[in-house]
């Protein structure tokens, strides 16, 4: 009989029972969909033979993730591949902003800004392992590697608009910072929003923006077979409705976001609690866009075929403006389009010759306005004659999204708003945030700190929380019935 309940095979769901497993529990973990992986699954969406990812698509935050690196994912299958150069932004005059994997060569591609774009990001990437260590690691902790924490601190508080132009003069330093900025999905403008540039710039230096070879879904598939060597048993196609279906299990840990826990195990918690998971704010949502190609894209900037992620965006003004508008309830007209070009590095991909595409836009929760057209613009407005390649197109908005994944409200692709206070505490002010008030029940999802992206750290950090509350229920136990009468020793699982 398995002692842990996961609902939820999503990276969070496999790594907090890849993590209990490894600490000697029985774990079954229970997915509604026939395969596990959540937002991390790959699947031929287009024509036989083109292999996309559903959702996720790059990992740097799994190629730096403390806990996957403790892993032998590549034992169990894992390949990375790792694109000459991460990322690459165009311009309308047929140049292009590199970020390469070394600061000097991006600086190349960056004019009169080269020096200061080493000065902001170089310290960062020099001290990344540090760095990540400490900020995927959870909130309410000390940071191990102050020094390399406080430099990050100083500028990752700012507003991402503010810092490219206070630290950057000529546009194209100015545009890529606000590019990889804008993956916080949050308006340029509001606080906070430099930490996504930094950090995600840092990470392109450091481990690079790598992908797996023949999909995500390898990512999570070496997961689940870490798992099942562990003695963990994944139960696809089942459905949790309510916690009372699980009596069996001494913890529950859920890989859901607030609105669905509160459906799930709401009668389960205080009134406090149940109004806090109400509070909880879900963010702006994504309009995808999959295409199966004839050829490779024809980028006026010849240097965007060396990079796996091309941001389409133009200038930070117009990143920006793009922001705002979804901030607005408004669709963007000239979307900022994040595109991936696997099979250009990963021939698994796609038939021979042939090519995959991955993009999407922001765009307002839930909205149901059709982007397909005005993605596809700004490819052809970048790499003239796209549109004569496609074979095949999949599209998907919020609506599509959550459907094939209940976690994606509204299309959200972060388990909730990044904005404000909601970026550290998820899923509100709680020491503890993977706990719940009820001693047995869990919240593992990105939805939990650290926070959306592949790399299981709130799955992690959820499991240690649990086997934290055991020990604490151990040593309750251990206190003498005349003092526990008294409320001294906590309450915890049995696990
Ligand atoms: C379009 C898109 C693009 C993205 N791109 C990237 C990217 O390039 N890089 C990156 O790092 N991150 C990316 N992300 C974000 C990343 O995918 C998520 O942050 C990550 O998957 C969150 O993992 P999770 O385990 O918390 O939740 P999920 O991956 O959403 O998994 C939750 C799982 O729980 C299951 N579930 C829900 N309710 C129940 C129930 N009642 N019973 C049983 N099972 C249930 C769901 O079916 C799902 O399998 C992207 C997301 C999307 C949608």
């Amino acid at each position: 009989m398995a002692e842990v309940a996961v609902v939820g095979a999503g990276p969070n769901g496999l790594a907090a029972a890849v993590a209990l497993a490894r600490a000697g529990k029985r774990v079954r973990l229970l997915e509604r969909a026939p395969t596990a992986g959540g937002a991390c699954r790959s699947a031929e969406l287009t024509l036989p033979g083109f292999v996309h990812d559903v959702c996720a698509a790059i990992h740097p935050l799994a190629a730096a993730s403390p806990f996957l690196g403790e892993l032998p994912l590549v034992a169990h299958g894992l390949q990375w591949v790792n694109p000459p150069a991460p990322l690459a932004h165009p311009f309308d005059d047929g140049s292009a902003a590199v970020l390469e994997r070394s600061i000097r060569d991006t600086g190349e591609t960056l004019g009169e800004d080269a020096r200061r774009y080493a000065a902001t990001v170089g310290p960062l990437a020099e001290a990344f392992a540090e760095l990540a260590a400490d900020l995927l690691s959870g909130v309410f902790r000390m940071p191990r590697h102050p020094l390399a924490f406080g430099r990050f601190g100083s500028l990752a508080w700012k507003p991402a608009r503010r810092v490219a132009e206070a630290r950057f003069e000529g546009k194209r330093a100015r545009a890529l910072f606000a590019g990889v900025a804008a993956h916080g999905l949050a308006p340029l403008e509001e606080p906070f929003t430099s930490a996504f540039g930094l950090l995600l710039c840092a990470a392109g230096h450091a481990v690079g923006w790598p992908f797996p070879r023949g999909g995500s879904q390898r990512l999570v598939d070496a997961l689940a077979s870490v798992l099942e060597s562990l003695g963990g048993e994944i139960v696809p196609g089942h459905e949790v409705a309510s916690v009372d279906e699980l009596p069996w299990a001494q913890a529950v840990l859920f890989d859901v976001t607030p609105a669905q826990l509160l459906r799930l195990a709401g009668h389960r918690f205080s009134s406090r609690y149940r109004a806090m998971l109400a509070r909880y704010r879900y963010g702006p949502g994504v309009f995808k866009v999959d295409f199966a190609l004839s050829g490779p894209i024809p980028w006026r900037a010849a240097q965007c075929a060396r990079a796996g992620t091309v941001h389409l965006g133009g200038t930070l003004e117009e990143v920006a403006a793009s922001g705002r508008a979804v901030a607005q309830g408004r669709p963007p007209e000239r979307p900022f389009v994040v595109l991936a070009q696997h099979s250009l590095f990963d021939a698994t991909r796609a038939p021979r010759g042939r090519h995959t595409a991955w993009a999407y836009c922001h765009v307002p929760h839930g909205s149901p306005v059709e982007m397909t057209d005005r993605i596809e613009a700004q490819i052809e407005r970048f790499a003239p004659g796209f549109r004569e390649l496609v074979l095949g197109r999949r599209s998907a908005g919020p609506a599509r999204l959550e459907a094939y994944n209940p976690n994606l409200v509204g299309g959200d692709i972060s388990g909730g708003s990044l904005l404000g206070l909601q970026l550290f505490l998820r899923p509100g002010l709680r020491p503890r945030p993977h706990a719940t008030p009820d001693p047995r029940i869990f919240l593992c999802s990105s939805s939990t700190p650290p926070g959306p992206g592949v790399h299981g750290m709130c799955g992690y950090l959820a499991a240690r929380t649990v086997l934290g509350t055991a020990l604490r229920a151990r040593r309750a136990s251990a206190v003498p019935r005349g003092l526990r009468r008294l409320g001294l020793g906590a309450r915890g699982t049995g696990v």
